[in-house]
Parts: structure tokens; sequence; C-alpha cells
């Protein structure tokens, strides 16, 4: 039994995690990869100290924070499927990787790719199910990243899952660490949590530096859920992430990120002494470094998107660290009731903790609300 998921600290932690994570993404929408000096030409000379606008609107997210979201719905339909078998007196598990390529493969088609190409070849469902899908406004591109695309685009094509023993390119993109915060959730084993982000990410992302960022990633969204110090974490993180192939980059990138945390309060141009944040090891360190230098969740957000890199996935990334670090209540009020999607953002949170914390229904209707894959 897992108890700590039924604690209203823990609620706090997850939700925050999930609504800070998308209100970074809004906050570095209108600016991704645009120079510091440009930001500080469109928001003005301290840069962006609130929500301005982005794909029509305030408090828009953009691909990082849905993918982020089907990340989750893909983990609570493997849960609930596996329990569901358990139930009928079966004991074939549904396999999580399966079940996450497949929450992609939805989040492809709200990217516009009709459901008959998306779905995968082996896939006979006439339409996508599910209660996340049905919630419209998922339904926008917002810059979504080629990587991801182009590699979803090719499963819906041949059905081969690619994984960490089957690279599917030597793309290290932040886009599979963007993504992973939920996977936190899956275990409170940090092998196996570390090995699922990491393989989440590796469905689209071959390098090691762009799936082992999001094993790491995961490890460290847990520990924080746990109520534990971010320095602790990252500790923790490193000694899963040691036992990998091709962890130098992360590592370093880690080391650096500490390192710089001693030289104090974080600027656009230290953060930039660490990258772009548009690979995975940059987007993880820069982003525990502004969390390891700020003392609360609002300055820790504008300060992971004022640089002249990949803003929106470094908000998004960095959310979903101080989110969990700081609680919901911490988070402005003003950005929450501004953010698209809330509502869906929380509810699925509060579902998920019903899922993992073991107090979800086993009724028709929640299986229908998350079929198996
Ligand atoms: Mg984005």
């Amino acid at each position: 039994m897992r108890e700590w998921l039924q604690d209203p600290a823990t609620r706090s932690r997850l939700r925050g995690s999930l609504f800070a994570g998308a209100i970074g993404d809004a906050l570095g929408a209108k600016t991704e990869f645009d120079s510091i000096d440009r930001i500080r030409e469109i928001a003005g000379p301290a840069g962006i100290t609130d929500l301005i606008p982005a794909y029509g609107g305030i408090g828009r997210i953009t691909d990082d924070t849905q993918m982020t979201l089907f990340t989750l719905e893909g983990l609570i339909r493997a849960h609930a499927g596996t329990r569901r078998e358990q139930g009928t007196f079966t004991t074939a598990a549904v396999a999580v990787e399966q079940s996450l390529q497949l929450a992609y493969q939805r989040w492809l088609h709200t990217q516009g790719v009709p459901w008959e190409r998306a779905r995968g070849p082996e896939a006979t469902s006439a339409e996508p199910d599910g209660w996340l899908i049905t919630n419209r406004e998922l339904f926008s591109r917002r810059a979504p990243g080629l990587t991801c695309f182009s590699e979803l685009e090719a499963y819906g094509k041949t059905g081969v899952r690619a994984g960490m023993d089957k690279p599917v390119n030597n793309s290290k993109g932040c886009g599979g660490v963007m993504r992973a915060a939920p996977v936190a959730l899956w275990s409170d084993d940090l092998a196996e949590v570390f090995r699922l982000g990491a393989e989440s990410a590796a469905l689209t992302h071959g390098h090691p530096s762009g799936y082992l960022s999001s094993g790491a990633f995961a490890v460290i969204v847990h520990e924080l859920l746990l109520g534990k110090p971010l320095l602790d974490a990252v500790a923790t993180a490193r000694v899963e992430l040691e036992k990998y192939q091709g962890h130098e980059e992360q590592s370093v990138a880690l080391d650096q990120a500490l390192a710089l945390a001693e030289a104090g309060a974080p600027t656009p141009e230290k953060l930039e002494t660490l990258g772009q944040g548009n690979i995975g090891e940059t987007a993880l360190s820069m982003s525990v470094y502004v969390a390891l230098t700020t003392t609360d969740p609002n300055s820790a957000l504008l300060a992971s998107v004022n640089h002249s890199g990949d803003s929106d996935s470094t908000g998004s990334v960095c959310g979903n660290l101080v989110g969990a670090m700081y609680g919901e209540q911490a988070l402005r009020q003003d950005w929450l009731e501004k953010l698209e999607l809330a509502e869906v953002i929380g509810q699925l949170a509060d579902d998920a903790l019903a899922e993992f914390g073991g107090n979800a229904p086993g009724d028709d209707r929640w299986y229908a609300r998350y079929p198996a894959y």
C-alpha cells in the first residue's frame, strides 16, 4: 500500500508540480528560442515578469504540458488495466511502455494527424478512447517538437516501438524529459522509476542524454513529492543515473548546475552558461540550477524562462520541480486562474492519486475513463 499518496501534502505537491509545469510552459510560450535581448524588447527591461499573450491568449500552454498530460494518462491506464485484469483472474499485466506509446499516439492525433494514421497498425478502434482526449482544448498545435512528431508518425505507420535497447534515432532533444515528470508516481522502487522515465523518453529520443535525463528527472520529482530536499533528490538520481551507459554528459551537466548554484541568485547570463535547455541534459541542469537558487516557486518560474534558449521547456521542467517542492498553495493565484486547461490538469492529478493511492473505483465508469491501452 502506498499510503503517502493519500497524504494531503502529496496531493498539494503533485498538483503543484503539474500546475507549475504548465505555468512555466505558458510563461515561456511566446519567447521559445528568442534571445534575452529580444525577450527584454518584448516584455520590458526586467524580461518576463508575468504571463504575456501567446497562441492567441494569456496562459496558453504548449506541447510540453500537452504531452505531460498524456504521460500521466498512459500511466493511469496501464495501472488501471493491470488492476482490472487481476480482478478478472487473468495475470497478464498491461505493458506500461506500450500504454505510454499509445497515449502519445493520441496526442499526435490532437495535433491534426487523422486517427487512422496516428493509432498504429495494430489498433482497430474507430475513435481514440478515454476521458482525456474528450477535452477539445487539447486539439491545438503549439509548436510541437519535430522529433516527437516525426517519430510518433513513424510508429503510426510501422507499429515498431523503440526503447533504450533499440534506439529510434540519435536525438538528445528535450522532448523526452519535458514530458516525464508524472513517471515519478509509477513506483516506489527508484530503479524502476528511473528505468521507466528513461524508456518513456526513448520512445522518441535515442541518444542517452535524451532519455537518461528523463530517468533522472522522474527520480528527482519522486523524491520531491515525498518531501525530500532538492539536493538530496539530485544525489539520489545521480546514483541511478551512473548505472547506465552514456550517463557522463548528464552527470557533468548536473555537476555544473550544482557548482553554479554556489554563486547565488540566478540571472539570464549565469543560466546561459549551462546551455540552452533544448537538449535533455541542459533542460534538466538549468531547471535544477534555478530551483536551487530561488526560495519560492513564482520567482523560480520567472527565472527559468528568462534566457536565450528553449524557454517553454525549461519553464515546464523547472515548474515540475518547484511545484513539487513548494506545493499548489504557494503558486500565484492569478496565474492559476488564467491557466489554460487548469481544470483538466487538476482532475487528472486527482484521478492519478486515486488510481495509484488505492482509492480508485473498480467500476465500468472508471475503466471507460481509463481503458487499458
Ligand atoms: Mg513547447
